[in-house]
């Protein structure tokens, strides 16, 4: 009989009612997924009252851990008064102010309900700021599941065709031809190529999607030189630079941008701005955020969506914003750094062939002796990914939560003491793991 009793039962009822028996795969593990009962802080609890440190955070979505107090007393105010209107509120209006006001490249803002959401009408908003039809995307990066943006996310190596000219590849079966046709992918941090390939496109590419710190590329930083080669490349050629912050907002008081010499034209948001709460946003230069302007005039991209900026949200999302303002930015990031350097001590202590990647408040664990430098070197193989998963259980038996790529994120909530727990943990697991790692 399963050790997790009550999760294996409601994993078999799940199944007769889910695909998958769940509404995302992400919360899948073997042989059956744990069920939550309570998160307090950096700490969620099971069903079956297994309390374990959380480096996951929903994947990114929580800046300071489960049920803030402050959080939870403004939602409970808010939901009393009423949770969706087909009206405006006041605290939407406020929170775009205390939005815009965190960085010079956001002159106006709307909100959605997820990043796929944002990056998708980032997308649809630069296609109708310049009438093009082609998205750039970096191979591999993930962007959700909106066709164009998930082209290329997670190649297999037999799909990817020539570094100088990457395959677009589809993630969905039946993805229609047309949409591979209008997505062009370029490789990361390499200016060269991805020039030649934008230039391939000149006339017909509306927007340029990258993600500065991308998860599936390794958590390797975007090098400043190819940053503002694109940057530049979309100027002189009419295409709009669109940022997908949607896990790297919490990189910076104004995102991951702030650490580049650079403007960008469009930026996706979602995740952490939501306080906790399903979220996403879009936010950008006036001129090009106009376009779902119908006021004077029809707008060239219509914009709906019935549960954008709900007040739930709105509340949830400006009182976790409040609270991360520049000293805890810095004191996150300053616990970050403890966390990275713990766990590169840990693997040079365990003396095994791995590396610790990220920057703000994010990191990952790769195992790799040398940190990635592309999606193509970042890609893990069968062998790595047997130790990544042999590495998660053990984290996962001694009370850690993690991303299933080996990826963690801090919040405002962890001291000290989880990092300590998290850098012995990874110690006693990677020497367990060892044999599995030189076999
Ligand atoms: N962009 C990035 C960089 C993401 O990491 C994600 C989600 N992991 C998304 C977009 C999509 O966000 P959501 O899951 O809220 O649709």
């Amino acid at each position: 009989m399963s050790e997790h009793t009550k999760s294996a039962a409601l994993y078999d009822r799940a199944k007769q009612v889910m695909p998958g028996g769940c509404s995302r795969n992400t919360i899948l593990r073997k042989p059956h997924p744990i069920y939550a009962a309570k998160g307090e802080g950096c700490f969620v609890t099971d069903i079956e009252g297994v309390k374990r440190i959380d480096f996951a955070n929903n994947v990114a979505s929580l800046i300071h851990g489960h049920a803030h107090p402050a959080i939870v007393q403004a939602v409970n105010a808010q939901l009393a008064n009423g949770s969706a209107f087909t009206l405006g509120t006041e605290i939407e209006v406020a929170y775009a102010e205390q939005m815009v006001a965190r960085s010079p490249n956001f002159e106006k803002i709307r909100f959605v309900n997820s990043g796929t959401e944002a990056v998708m009408s980032c997308i649809k908003a630069a296609r109708a700021q310049t009438g093009r039809a082609k998205i750039a995307k970096v191979e591999g990066s993930y962007h959700g599941l909106y066709d164009y943006a998930e082209v290329s996310q997670t190649a297999k190596p037999a799909s990817w065709g020539d570094a100088d000219a990457p395959n677009s590849v589809p993630v969905a079966k039946g993805t229609p031809q047309s949409a591979l046709n209008d997505v062009v992918v370029i490789p990361f941090n390499d200016p060269e190529r991805a020039i030649a390939i934008l230039d391939a496109h000149k006339a017909d590419i509306a927007g340029i999607l990258i993600d500065l710190l991308p998860h599936r590329i390794g958590v390797i930083p975007a090098l400043p030189d190819f940053v503002e080669a694109l940057r530049n490349w979309a100027t002189a050629n009419g295409a709009l630079m669109i940022i997908d912050e949607v896990i790297t907002f919490r990189t910076n008081f104004g995102g991951a941008q702030e650490g580049y010499n650079i403007k960008s034209d469009l930026t996706a948001m979602g995740k952490m701005i939501g306080g906790g709460f399903p979220v996403g946003a879009i936010a950008g230069r006036a001129e090009v955020m106009d376009v779902m302007d119908p006021t004077q005039g029809p707008a060239a991209f219509p914009h709906y969506g019935t549960f954008n900026a709900n007040p739930i949200t709105m509340t949830a999302g400006s009182m976790a914003m409040q609270m991360f303002d520049q000293p805890a930015v810095a004191e996150l990031n300053a616990l970050a750094d403890k966390a990275r350097s713990a766990l590169a001590e840990a693997i040079r202590i365990a003396d095994v062939p791995a590396c610790v990647t990220g920057r703000g408040s994010m990191f990952r664990i790769h195992m790799k002796k040398q940190a990635p430098t592309s999606y193509r070197n970042a890609f893990v193989g069968p062998q790595e990914q047997a130790c990544i998963s042999a590495l998660l259980d053990h984290m996962f038996d001694n009370g850690l939560i993690m991303i299933e790529t080996c990826s963690g994120l801090l919040s405002t909530a962890m001291t000290q003491a989880e990092i300590d727990q998290l850098a012995d943990t990874v110690l006693n697991g990677l020497r367990k793991i060892k044999p599995l790692l030189l076999a």
